[in-house]
């Protein structure tokens, strides 16, 4: 098998794998052509009965996740790629060190209108304006190349470049959802480690998340394979379906096949 050759479930699932929580991917992970679905619902209110705690971890904005956590039988929800958590509604954690909000989004808004002069046709998303550590627009049909052209661009203005399958983010250097996730585990997790988690995803704002020093269990959905030659860090097991039915799949192996483990979030103070 080549090294880069991803685990089934089965395979994966074979090995010892000693988890406690879940980290998972929204867009692309948990949708099903953008939307929840009921199938979805079910699988994380199963999850939570069986004392799975869930954990998502997206890029989108934290004016859209700070409802999720209400919504949603979820332990946590982490915004904008690592940067803002809410482990209840209305206790939004700032994680990255920005000092002044106001200051900081003024110059993400000169970064995009630098990259603007190059690419004009750049479009803010839908949600930007409910952000705080990121800038986001739409990333349509750009090419690979279009998307480096873009990551040196940034690069050489001092901002990070990540993507997803619905946008792309400038961001401040070092944010990523695996320093998030690193973060917030001693607070809100203090009895639990990286290498306890099982973190899923799709795309290239996940790579952090499969990086194994980091995660050891890291799961892909199917979709992910259409950035498998773009990954820095790759998945250690893809599932057999796409998006939401694959993280259907892996509900059902965590459901059938391993131990409950239950554990609270448990705030240190
Ligand atoms: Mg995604």
């Amino acid at each position: 098998m080549a090294a880069s050759q991803p685990l089934t479930l089965a395979e994966f699932f074979a090995q010892p794998r000693p988890l406690k929580l879940i980290v998972t991917d929204m867009d692309g992970t948990l949708t099903q052509r953008g939307k929840f679905t009921a199938a979805l619902l079910s699988g994380l209110e199963r999850l939570q009965a069986a004392g799975w705690p869930v954990i998502i971890v997206t890029g989108r904005s934290a004016g859209w996740v700070s409802g999720l956590i209400h919504y949603l039988p979820i332990a946590g929800a982490m915004a904008e790629n690592g940067g803002v958590y809410f482990s209840a509604p209305s206790t939004a954690e700032l994680l990255s060190p920005i000092p002044d909000l106001v200051h900081h989004r003024r110059q993400l808004g000169e970064v995009f209108a630098q990259i603007q002069h190059q690419w004009p046709d750049l479009q803010a998303s839908q949600d930007n304006p409910w952000r705080q550590t990121d800038w986001t627009f739409d990333i349509g049909s750009r090419s690979p190349q279009d998307l480096k052209g873009l990551q040196v661009a940034c690069q050489r203005l001092g901002w990070g470049f990540t993507y997803s399958t619905v946008q792309c983010h400038i961001y401040p250097l070092g944010q990523s959802k695996a320093a998030g996730v690193q973060k917030i585990l001693p607070h809100h997790f203090p009895s639990l480690s990286a290498t306890e988690v099982l973190t899923i995803g799709d795309s290239p704002n996940d790579e952090s998340l499969f990086d194994p020093q980091v995660f050891p269990h890291s799961l892909g959905v199917a979709n992910v394979l259409d950035y498998w030659e773009r990954l820095a860090y790759r998945p250690a097991g893809v599932t057999a379906s796409p998006a939401v039915e694959g993280f259907l799949e892996i509900t059902e192996r965590l459901l059938g096949h391993l131990p409950p483990a239950p554990i609270a979030a448990t705030p240190r103070d």
